[in-house]
């Protein structure tokens, strides 16, 4: 299956999902996770009309974005970001989902500033507690956000988290769950930021995440196929 064809039969999916479920179509957003992914792959899906790329690796998200010279595109960057990046991505990006510290916040409102942009996040928080996962954990989360939400050039959309088990969609719900609460019961911190936005659920549980509320879901394998390996 191309993936012109992967990505017309899961948004058919998709949408029969949101229409069982009764939600509003408009709240909610596929991400094409395209991490080592060629160019080619996010040209056939931005023909059907799809403008959410989602990339996990600065140098790959600037590559590709310089590459493709298209400002329909809305890049979202997924992945772990270093402090000692934050410079080349602020102002690139649509949406960052990966903070998780309060020093990359701090840094990145500082960048922004400088540049001259306000840069657009989620928070990633590890709701599952493990030791080995990035993100908040809960309890930093909710120390840090009122300062979080302070910070002058981040405009805060929402949450965002990865549960452990991608493979496990029921094991999964109930840290969707947590994160659709955590985002509702926090709401009276973050003053007038959109505070709207949950990313989360991938190819193997999208479903059980829309479920529980999803605005975003980052799906990369059941669009493009497997990944090929990256490149160290
Ligand atoms: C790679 C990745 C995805 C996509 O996962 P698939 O299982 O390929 O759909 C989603 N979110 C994050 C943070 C990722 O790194």
């Amino acid at each position: 299956m191309s993936a012109r064809e992967a990505f017309l039969s899961l948004k058919k999916q998709v949408d029969v999902k949101i229409a069982e479920l009764k939600r509003n179509p408009a709240t909610v957003r596929l991400l094409a996770v395209s991490k080592l992914q060629p160019v080619e792959k996010i040209m056939e899906l931005r023909k059907e009309s799809q403008f959410d790329f989602g990339e996990n690796y600065v140098q790959e998200l600037l590559l590709k974005q310089d590459s493709l010279t298209d400002s329909a595109i809305r890049w979202h960057l997924i992945g772990h970001l270093q402090k000692n990046k934050v410079k080349q991505v602020v102002g690139r990006c649509h949406l960052i989902h990966s903070v998780d510290s309060f020093e990359l916040a701090e840094m990145l409102s500082r960048k922004a500033a400088d540049h001259g942009s306000t840069e657009r996040i989620l928070l990633q928080v590890n709701v599952g507690g493990e030791a080995t996962k990035e993100g908040f954990s809960v309890e930093s989360f909710k120390e840090v956000l009122p300062q979080i939400a302070t910070l002058s050039n981040l405009e805060l959309h929402g949450l965002m988290t990865m549960p452990p088990l991608e493979n496990h969609a029921e094991a999964n719900r109930a840290h969707f769950r947590r994160l659709r609460e955590l985002l509702e019961s926090t709401r009276f911190q973050v003053g007038t930021h959109p505070w709207n936005e949950l990313s989360m659920g991938t190819s193997h549980d999208w479903e059980t995440a829309l479920e529980e509320g999803a605005t975003i879901l980052r799906l990369g394998t059941v669009l493009f196929g497997a990944r090929p390996a990256k490149k160290v």
